[in-house]
């Protein structure tokens, strides 16, 4: 686990409104809440408190969203992975189970307006089909938008409409949902920190947390000092390290973006001109959008690339170029890569190791709005409300044997066999 690091060579870092420089945590705190790690969930969860007056503190091993919420693909997509699990388990809750799956969108239209948040909010998504499965799919997903009333616009697409809207013969049909869009993640993450810290909340970055002593009262170690809470939250993800146990509950699978220099306005007449985050059906998914200043970023899940741009550009253009040969010719600006935690079932990991000591983890790289959820789902539960905790919670999460030795063996295995599924 990297101490102390500034954020990675990504086009958001480079774009940040702000470097967030907070202190690192040099005295022996009391406080009621102490959520360590500065991504999208424990920023949701320490905003959650904080807006209820309670005193909170974040520690944040580097700075904040320098995880998976400060790299990502940036597309609020709908739902919650494995939802159709939860349901399975708690077919009383289907409605409530629905209503969490888009709360997180409310949750973030919510806080940019509330908090004056600049992280380009913009509505407007697409799930596209490769092939006649996936169409029947995205025909069952839209009978239930419409079952569900839901209220935003949206509605099947088909192959002629896909291709006009998108600028490629990619896809065969595609579902719209306005209720879905993009946005700015790093910014998000710096917008929910000042909106944290206005409310009273006191934030440390460069500050890993390093051994729990758990009890009636929790005491959280950092290198120069400590903190001691009522609750922790452990919201470290893909890049938590403090307990061993819940590393072995998930996978952690390297996915990889690059972003175009700024496309012309002649490619933009033709390539997304309406500005849709666009998502493949497939395992090994191809995702992308446009930036707020017109670069096409694009996002594959694969094996581990490194951190050298020219690598992943590299490995990306041919299957940019795949969807739009259009692009042959634009420079590719930025590459990186981030860790998801994709737990085997799919299901977000919400739990307890003790009766005051919280984790949420596990999105399974559907994280931007479900991140959100589960940090308010969490401060309700210290709370005392527990219903949806006790929800998310219910299905316990699986084990998988050796891997934090085997780890990118088994990550590579699991790729060749999605990736021969999505060839089916
Ligand atoms: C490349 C990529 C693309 C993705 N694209 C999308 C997308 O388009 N849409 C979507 O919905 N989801 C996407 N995801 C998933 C989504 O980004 C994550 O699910 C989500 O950001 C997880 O947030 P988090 O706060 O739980 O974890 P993180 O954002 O990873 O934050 C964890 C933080 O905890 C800190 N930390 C860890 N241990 C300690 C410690 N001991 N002490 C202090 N701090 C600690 C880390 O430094 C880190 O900053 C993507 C992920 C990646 C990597």
């Amino acid at each position: 686990m990297p101490f102390a690091q500034e954020h990675t060579g990504s086009y958001y870092a480079a774009t940040a409104n702000e470097q967030t420089d907070y202190p690192r945590l040099k005295d022996d705190l009391r406080v009621d809440v102490c959520v360590i790690g500065g991504g999208f969930t424990g920023l949701s969860a320490a905003l959650s408190l904080a807006e209820r007056s309670y005193n909170v503190c974040i520690l944040e091993a580097n700075r904040i969203g320098w995880g998976a919420s400060g790299r990502n693909g940036g597309q609020m997509i709908g739902g919650i992975s494995g939802e159709e699990k939860l349901v399975e388990k708690y077919p009383e809750h289907a409605d409530l189970i629905w209503e969490m799956g888009w709360r997180g969108h409310d949750i973030i239209r919510d806080r940019v307006e509330r908090y004056a948040i600049d992280c380009d909010l913009k509505h407007g998504y697409v799930d596209v089909a490769i092939k006649p499965r996936h169409l029947r799919d995205l025909e069952e997903a839209e009978i239930k938008l419409s079952r569900r009333n839901f209220p935003y616009e949206h509605g099947l697409m088909s192959r002629q409409e896909t291709c006009d809207a998108l600028g490629t013969d990619a896809y065969i049909g595609a579902l719209k949902n306005m209720g879905c869009g993009h946005l700015h993640p790093l910014n998000l993450a710096i917008g929910e920190a000042k909106a944290a810290e206005s409310l009273g909340a006191a934030i440390f970055e460069q500050s890993a947390a390093l051994k729990i002593d758990h009890g009636e009262s929790v005491r959280v170690s950092t290198a120069e000092g400590s903190v001691t809470a009522d609750f922790v939250l452990l919201a470290g993800n893909a890049y938590q390290f403090l307990d061993k146990s819940l590393r072995t509950r998930f996978l952690p699978v390297m996915s990889f973006i690059v972003a175009t220099e700024p496309l012309s306005d002649d490619l933009l007449d033709v390539v997304n001109p309406h500005d849709l985050a666009v998502c493949d059906p497939n395992f090994l998914l191809k995702y992308y959008r446009l930036s707020a200043d017109k670069r096409l970023i694009f996002g594959n899940r694969f094996r581990y690339l490194g951190e050298d741009k020219d690598v992943i550009a590299a490995n990306h253009r041919p299957m940019m170029l795949d969807i739009y040969p259009q692009l042959k010719d634009v420079r590719i600006d930025y590459g990186w890569g981030g860790t998801i935690a994709v737990s085997i079932n799919r299901v977000p990991q919400l739990g307890r190791l003790a009766p005051n000591v919280f984790y949420s983890n596990a999105y399974s790289g559907h994280g931007v709005n479900v991140t959100q959820l589960a940090g308010e789902v969490v401060a309700d539960a210290m709370c005392g409300t527990m219903e949806r905790f006790d929800i998310l919670a219910g299905i316990p999460s699986m084990r998988i044997p050796g891997v934090n030795q085997f780890s990118d063996a088994l990550v590579n295995l699991g790729v060749l066999w999605y990736g021969m599924k999505d060839k089916l």
